[in-house]
């Protein structure tokens, strides 16, 4: 079970949801990875990509708005929102009509983040710099909060290393890192495209 304190961040994610309705995860396994990143490609009224970040037991999840760049010169707003499970992570497929967030989820990258500094205090003060080591982002990054706002707006930044690119391509693959599915194929529910096996490359996966 998550701790009591994890469970206690996750109380506005349970609030917001019907488990009756919506075949998301309530939150009850626990996942030891410890610095598990994540990019869910959410078709709900606006199409977005969340980036999730493991810390204190839960995902820390901002929704990026037109998705991550790799050009350092274009900043991507990050709206913070709720703390998800760490068992969100695993999560594909769709959210019914009706519920919160109701549109097609697509695991669009999986890997693991290690911060730059304490990613405690660096969420805190608004400044979070770490480097990604998943399918389609890599590098430095980092998240800054802008000032003034009653929302937590971010902004998702590329640092500029080997992995930054004039242009952005980044957002180009549409397909599933861990199933290969197109987000119809998702919406269809039709059959993952890549063996079973394939899920057992993360890190962290049992
Ligand atoms: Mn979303």
């Amino acid at each position: 079970m998550p701790s009591a304190r994890a469970k206690s961040l996750l109380a506005d994610y349970r609030d917001k949801r019907d488990f009756s309705r919506t075949g998301e995860p309530k939150g009850s396994r626990k996942r030891a990875t410890g610095n598990l990143f994540v990019v869910q490609k959410h078709d709900a009224s606006h199409l977005h990509y969340d980036f999730r970040l493991e810390l204190d037991g839960v995902l820390k999840s901002w929704a990026v708005t037109k998705g991550p760049s790799a050009d350092p010169s274009e900043k991507r707003l990050a709206v913070r929102t709720e703390d998800h499970p760490l068992d969100y992570a695993d999560f594909e497929g769709t959210i019914p009509e009706g519920e919160y967030g109701a549109g097609t989820v697509m695991l669009w990258d999986v890997g693991t983040w290690t911060p730059d500094g304490d990613p405690a205090k660096g969420l805190k003060s608004g400044k979070l710099a770490f480097t990604l080591d998943g399918q389609r982002m890599k590098g430095g990054w980092a998240l800054v909060r802008m000032r003034g706002r009653k929302d937590e707006n971010w902004l998702l930044v590329k640092e500029r290393d080997d992995h930054a690119r004039d242009s952005n391509s980044l957002t180009k693959p549409k397909t599933s890192v861990t199933s290969g599915r197109s987000m119809a194929a998702i919406a269809r529910g039709d059959a993952s495209r890549k063996p079973a096996s394939g899920k057992g490359s993360r890190p962290g996966d049992d």
